[in-house]
């Protein structure tokens, strides 16, 4: 490559200029050379594909859909990268919508799936003399504040994460083209961020989650140099929105490896800007076995094609906080009951100040909580309240994952599962041998009152 091009190309790389300068050249990869066939592209993509050629634009499947295909996946979506402008698209799609004010994306609609087209974006502040560009702008911390800028197919590849994910995948040739050794990496089975790690991370901290979702669902290992920064970078993620890490943590813990996921978060130090609280529970002592076996029956959910609620997630992953505080509050003199709702209050209170957590959501969640309070007291018309409270199916499956991680004795779980299964009059049985055989009432224990001393 001519020495003009290599500077050229070097100076688009992020966080090139700081440590060993890196250059990748293209490279294409012809048809017979890899494993990615058309019928493997979704009807909607290729027609995507094939409009925006045929109207004289690129345009490319780019990243995790790429990726997946590559590594003999299903993809769950496939992106497309163009040179033609947001506008473009639209005007080409009857069947489509512009998303976002700065940078605008398109999202072409067929039925169910959603195609996501963005025009292929630069990397401008990186360009030496180009110091008045007011368009990529960084924080103190290095943090990107803004991204806007359009750019030609190299500047769109060197922009992304990592180089598994800067693959573009040609309907008009066959082709991959690969601007950053992505495919070796791929064969490799490593996650590498394209330029230098600790730039990209300050750039963006969330690449730090993403290396860690991508490590645990592909199975890759994070190259060194990738590693390296993310232990003491970690807590740079406090200064990312708290919508946008709520919107991480579910696509961390609902790709289907979420123990694992959980494993490599508390290794890189990267749970505790996500769950503050929660870690700081368990560094205190408390278990986290229920989050343990509250993921592991999650994974087995999406192994089966089910669903996860967020939720019954954030339930559990918040469990240890609240068992903390409730038991403080308790500690304190306040009785039971007001103990739990005033722990409830304040651990939501505190979580949503790292990820938010939508109402729709801390709605259902503060119920799970509240009705494993209500499951033990079943006597009289108790049961029957409970097991018609909307909630009930996902605070019994929470009573179950608390018994099998050992928090509490089993018992009370299969109850539930033999009540629900029995008609009106088995369950009536059931409730009768259980008042037959109720302990008798403790007395209720007093604390002393507090001495005070004599003013
Ligand atoms: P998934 O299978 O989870 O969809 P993905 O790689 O497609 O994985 P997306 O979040 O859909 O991930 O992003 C699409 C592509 O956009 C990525 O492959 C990557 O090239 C680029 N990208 C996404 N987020 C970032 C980021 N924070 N920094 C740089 N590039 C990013
Ligand atoms: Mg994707």
């Amino acid at each position: 490559m001519p020495k003009r091009l290599v500077d050229k190309l070097r100076s688009f790389i992020p966080g090139s200029g700081k440590k060993k300068p890196l250059v990748y050249q293209r490279r294409e990869i012809p048809r017979d050379q890899h494993n990615v066939s058309r019928s493997m592209i979704s009807e909607p993509a290729k027609k995507v594909l094939h409009r925006l050629n045929k109207s004289g634009y690129e345009a490319y499947l780019v990243g995790g859909g790429v990726r997946d295909l590559l590594l003999n996946g299903n993809p769950k979506d496939f992106d497309i990268a163009t040179n033609a402008t947001p506008e473009e698209v639209h005007d080409l799609f009857r069947n489509s919508r512009l998303i976002g004010r700065r940078f605008r994306i398109v999202h072409v609609v067929f039925g169910r799936e959603v195609i996501e087209v963005t025009t292929f974006r630069g990397n401008a502040s990186q360009v030496e003399d180009d110091s008045d560009d007011d368009d990529r702008k960084t924080s103190e911390h290095g943090l990107l504040l803004r991204d806007n800028v359009y750019g030609n197919q190299e500047e769109d590849a060197l922009r992304r994460d990592f180089t598994v994910n800067a693959l573009y995948y040609c309907i008009r040739d066959f082709t991959i083209v690969d601007f950053a050794n992505g495919i070796e990496d791929l064969r490799n089975r490593q996650l590498r961020l394209i330029g230098d790690p600790e730039t990209r991370y300050r750039e963006d901290p969330v690449r730090m989650l993403r290396a860690i979702r991508f490590a645990a669902k592909l199975g890759f290992d994070i190259e060194p140099e990738t590693e390296a920064p993310i232990q003491e970078l970690a807590p740079l993620l406090t200064h990312i929105p708290a919508a946008r890490l709520f919107d991480e943590v579910l696509k961390l813990f609902s790709a289907g490896h979420g123990e694992a996921t959980y494993d490599l978060l508390t290794r890189y130090n990267l749970l505790a800007p996500l769950f503050p609280e929660t870690v700081r529970a368990i560094e205190a002592g408390e278990p986290d076995e229920l989050i343990r076996q509250a993921l592991r029956n999650t994974d087995a959910r999406i192994a089966q094609g089910k669903s996860v609620t967020p939720y019954f997630l954030f339930a559990a992953m918040l469990w240890p906080a609240l068992q903390a505080e409730w038991r403080r509050r308790q500690d304190n003199g306040d009785p039971v009951q007001p103990a739990l709702h005033s722990a409830i209050g304040r651990v939501i209170g505190q979580q949503v100040q790292a990820t938010s957590i939508p109402k729709r959501f801390s709605g259902p969640m503060k119920e799970i909580w509240e009705l494993q309070m209500r499951l033990p007291r079943r006597q009289g018309k108790r049961a029957f309240v409970t097991l018609s409270h909307p909630r009930f199916r996902a605070a019994y499956d929470f009573l179950l994952v608390r018994e099998a991680s050992g928090e509490i004795e089993p018992g009370l779980g299969t109850w539930w599962t033999d009540f629900q299964k029995l008609d009106e009059r088995g369950q009536e049985r059931m409730l009768s041998e259980l008042s037959s055989d109720a302990p008798k009432k403790r007395r209720r224990r007093r604390k002393p009152p507090v001495k005070r001393p004599a003013q």
